[in-house]
């Protein structure tokens, strides 16, 4: 059985033997009484780097939206984002349940602009609720990976601070937008009162999402995790594998864009898609007549050793990350030409 090459996401990295030595050695506390040295280094590592006063470490990007949510609404309120962010689509419907919060797509999944979220706001009346929470998602996973440039960004958090509107940036990928862009990190936290990133997607730590803010508001989110039972004893382990990945797998994540390139261009010209220019590490492919279900594809693939994720939008997806090197992707280029471009009509059948 050849090795499985595994793209469905960047969720799906293991932690390098450096990245496991580093918890290994990580001095630790109870972090419920806010005692882990080494949760407290992560929280302060991701403050100062995205430029906000606190930040609080959580188990999950979930989590970190969830209370974000939580703690910027009132029961009533909608939430506008773009139609297919992760809160709207891969969250179960939490901020409904957890927080009386109704989502309101606006734009299209690689973002929205100024007059639509205007136009939001001027309808509030007649049964339109308030919109309590403009939110950003950077990068778009719905559409790609795809970066929202930090000027618009900075033009919606104008019109939604001029509003009196918080604003908060789900920034699982934000580090893919900040490598591909080179707009800096405390420039794109500065659109949002609330940064959620993540340890656990790019840069390969084996759990954990920090959310950046206003003291104040960490101190809420921080009280919410507990209340939740989010808050964990010795999450020093944890935190000292997202502290070694922030010192480590930062820089690197420019090879999985180049590599997303790569791939993206060496299946273009296949006749069951029409693959993306990918902008960062997330592959897309529209799939082209007579296909109809991405999942047809996927599980021929599968059969080969290569994961993919079918989308619901007649859509493959490949994810690049640091368990794919550049002889893993060549292994990845080969079979997906074997089973998509050779055996591909007596799949039609
Ligand atoms: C993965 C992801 C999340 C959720 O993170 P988990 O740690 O998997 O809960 C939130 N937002 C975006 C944009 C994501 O890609």
């Amino acid at each position: 059985m050849p090795r499985v090459l595994d793209l469905r996401s960047d969720t799906v990295t293991q932690p390098t033997p450096a990245m496991r030595d580093a918890m290994a050695r990580a001095e630790v506390g109870d972090d419920c009484y806010h005692d882990d040295p080494t949760v407290r280094r992560l929280e302060e590592r991701v403050a100062v780097l995205l430029g906000k006063p606190s930040a609080v470490f959580l188990p999950s990007g979930t989590m970190a939206n969830q209370l974000a949510v939580h703690v910027h609404c009132r029961p009533g309120e909608t939430l506008a984002c773009a139609p297919g962010a992760h809160v709207q689509v891969h969250e179960d419907a939490s901020a409904a349940r957890i927080s009386g919060v109704q989502i309101m797509p606006i734009g299209d999944p690689a973002g929205f602009g100024t007059g639509q979220l205007e136009a939001l706001v001027r309808e509030e009346s007649c049964g339109w609720p308030r919109v309590g929470l403009v939110w950003l998602e950077n990068t778009l996973g719905t559409a790609g990976g795809s970066i929202w440039p930090l000027p618009q960004l900075r033009a919606l958090a104008e019109l939604a601070r001029r509003h009196g509107r918080s604003i908060h940036l789900d920034g699982a990928r934000l580090w893919n937008a900040h490598i591909a862009s080179s707009a800096a990190l405390p420039d794109l936290a500065a659109c949002a009162d609330t940064v959620s990133v993540s340890l656990s997607k790019g840069l390969g730590a084996p759990a954990g999402s920090v959310l950046a803010g206003e003291t104040e508001t960490v101190v809420r989110v921080r009280a919410l995790r507990h209340a939740l039972g989010g808050s964990m004893r010795q999450a020093g382990i944890l935190a000292a594998a997202g502290l070694y990945a922030l010192e480590h797998h930062v820089e690197r994540l420019a090879e999985d864009h180049a590599r997303a390139r790569r791939l993206a261009h060496a299946i273009s010209d296949l006749a069951c898609w029409r693959a993306r220019t990918p902008e960062t590490n997330i592959v897309l492919c529209d799939l082209a007549p007579p296909w109809e279900a991405a999942e047809a594809l996927c599980r021929p693939l599968r059969d080969a050793g290569v994961l993919c994720y079918p989308n619901l939008y007649r859509e493959v997806r490949f994810v690049l990350h640091l368990g794919i090197d550049d002889e893993a992707l060549e292994e990845v280029v080969a079979r997906v030409r074997a089973v998509c471009g050779v055996a591909a009509p007596a799949l039609t059948s």
